[in-house]
């Protein structure tokens, strides 16, 4: 079976008014249990859950204190496994949560107990939904780390659990030679084979209002990804069903490889 981890960030789940783009879940839900059926393992790395909770509690900004988004953050992760579990068991696909911090990795026997609980799951046809457990790290929450968004969390998993591939879903088609939302010339860049100090001048500045990483820390997962002989493919997540054509091997966003 093809092992695969897919990510998508809170610009592709939530509106710009940071309601729930629940089209975009739906379609998520049905592309991803079509690939369970089809045989794969698939493991969702889900951003989100501030911008839920914010939507929830009527709140337009995220707030800039640390303890304000843990709170949101539990707050949204509940809503949004609720969503995922409703549009899951539309089409017969069984969920389980699976909340890490960025050292599971550093300690062998919390490795151990991480790597056990994902293999059972993709046993089981489950697919595993993996968040940061903002309770207890903050890791992704922090915008003067170099964490964001899950993006690095989502390179620890693939590693972690061997997978094929990351696919990583976002508000833009793929990498540029610049931002493209500054400025019109950009160029898609189609396959990216290493990463120099060079590519990283092509990202600048952070993403959107309730997204959090931008391009830096996309670009620092696919440097693991080239490190440990994996691929990643950076694409538009607006039609999660992207992902079939992806697995079909049609030329779609920009693949690290
Ligand atoms: P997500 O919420 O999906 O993780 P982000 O908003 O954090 O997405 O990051 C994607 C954003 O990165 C893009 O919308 C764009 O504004 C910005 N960006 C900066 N430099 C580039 C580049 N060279 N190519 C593509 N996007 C870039």
């Amino acid at each position: 079976a093809q092992r695969i981890v897919v990510k998508i960030g809170t610009s592709t789940l939530t509106h710009s008014n940071g309601k729930l783009n629940l089209q975009a879940i739906d379609q998520l839900c049905y592309s991803l249990s079509g690939l369970v059926n089809d045989g794969k393992e698939i493991v969702l790395v889900s951003s989100g859950a501030i911008g839920v909770g914010l939507g929830q509690l009527g709140i337009k900004e995220r707030p800039s204190s640390i303890p304000e988004q843990q709170a949101l953050a539990a707050i949204g992760q509940t809503q949004l496994m609720t969503v995922y579990q409703q549009r899951f068991s539309v089409y017969g696909q069984k969920i389980g949560q699976i909340l890490l911090t960025h050292d599971v990795m550093d300690y062998p026997k919390s490795r151990e107990n991480v790597l056990n609980t994902f293999e059972n799951l993709l046993k089981l046809n489950v697919i595993p939904i993996v968040n940061e457990n903002d309770t207890v790290a903050v890791d992704e929450l922090d915008h003067h780390t170099k964490f964001g968004d899950n993006d690095q969390l989502s390179a620890i998993v693939t590693t972690l659990i061997d997978a094929d591939l990351l696919v990583m879903l976002s508000d833009i088609d793929g990498f540029y030679d610049k931002n493209p939302r500054k400025f019109e010339d950009a160029k898609l860049i189609q396959t990216v084979n290493t990463i120099t100090d060079e590519t990283f001048m092509k990202a600048s500045g952070t993403g959107t209002k309730f997204g959090t990483g931008g391009m830096t820390t996309k670009l620092r997962a696919a440097q693991k990804m080239l490190t440990e002989n994996k691929a990643m493919i950076l694409a538009n997540g607006e039609n999660p069903s992207v992902i079939f054509e992806i697995l079909n091997g049609k030329q779609v966003g920009t693949l690290f490889v």
